[in-house]
């Protein structure tokens, strides 16, 4: 089996490299965190003291890491993964970052003959944990296929769907309809709520219908219980929001829903709720409406 190092143990790495140990690849992972890397070795998996020691001598580096710059500095910088790797190895991003970093670790992967993927995932912590994320994978369709099974044991669909950079072109457009659907999700709940109505019936013929949506299907409870445990957290999804209307504005596109959504989304950071799910969008209803406790 293939040798892989996982760098990021977070909400989403820590599930998937797991998911690697149980399909029996030898998995070699880090975290800054100790605590997360103690609970990956508790899993079966094996610990890397540092970033330049789980790179060294394998053949495939996993990065899942929160943004563009925490994946150049642990790939690029001084004792990062492009230091210590030989050639021929292949590096996976599975991070969401902009297209713009993307390509530039791909160009310095090619500049050392490593090769790159830029492969953004979807479906969130459940899916992770689930082996049955969207990957959508940007680079060299051969280099996908050499590690077919690494991609078929992390999700259920895995489709190349172009060039370097483009994954996370897709994985921007992704992030726009989640956070619009949430914002829907979350007015109508308010609406619900405003009118004295039982939201837990209102949502069950709305799931049935054209409004029916996985935001309502996986999120809805814990929307209507106020449990905003991340999940995804809005800090993240902000910066998504702002790769995307950067790429918007690259490709002359208007994005008037999107960056409301996107101010929105800004605004639920500058409160300080950074940190919750991003289905918080509708404590910020909520507030706009004049209901809740804020
Ligand atoms: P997270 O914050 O839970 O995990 C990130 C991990 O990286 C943490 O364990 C942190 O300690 C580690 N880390 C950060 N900098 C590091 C460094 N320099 N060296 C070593 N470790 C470092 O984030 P997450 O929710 O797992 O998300 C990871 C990426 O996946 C992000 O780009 C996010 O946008 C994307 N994503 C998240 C979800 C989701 O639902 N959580 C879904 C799809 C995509």
């Amino acid at each position: 089996m293939t040798s892989i190092a996982f760098i990021g143990l977070g909400v989403m790495g820590g599930p998937m490299a797991a998911n690697l140990v149980a399909a029996g690849y030898d998995v070699v992972a880090y975290d800054r965190s100790p605590a997360r890397i103690e609970s990956f070795v508790a899993r079966g998996g094996r610990a890397g003291g540092a970033v330049a020691d789980a790179a060294t001598g394998v053949e495939v580096v996993i990065t899942m890491l929160p943004d563009g710059p925490d994946v150049e500095s642990v790939t690029l910088g001084e004792g990062g993964i492009f230091e210590r790797a030989q050639p021929g190895t292949l590096h996976i991003d599975m991070s969401t970052i902009s297209p713009e970093s993307a390509l530039k670790l791909a160009g310095q992967a090619e500049s050392r003959a490593l090769k790159f993927l830029d492969a953004a995932v979807s479906g969130g912590e459940r899916s992770a944990i689930e082996g049955s994320l969207s990957i959508m994978v940007g680079g060299a369709e051969e280099d996908l296929q050499r590690v077919r099974g690494i991609f078929d044991t992390l999700g259920s669909t895995v489709v190349h769907v172009g060039p370097h950079g483009a994954g996370q072109i897709v994985k921007a457009a992704n992030q726009l309809v989640v956070a619009g659907v949430i914002e829907l999700v979350a007015e109508a709940m308010v609406f619900l709520e405003a009118h004295g109505l039982d939201t837990e019936l209102a949502m069950k013929v709305l799931a049935a219908g054209l409004a029916g949506n996985e935001v309502l299907a996986r999120k809805g409870a814990s929307m209507r219980a106020r449990n905003f445990a991340p999940g995804f957290r809005v800090a993240l999804h902000h910066k998504d929001l702002g790769i995307l209307t950067n790429a918007a504005r690259q490709a002359g596109v208007a994005m008037p829903l999107g960056v409301l959504v996107a101010q929105l989304m800004g605004a639920l950071v500058a409160n300080g709720d950074g940190s919750l799910d991003h289905t918080a969008l509708l404590r910020l209803v909520e507030q706009l409406s004049g209901r809740g406790d804020h």
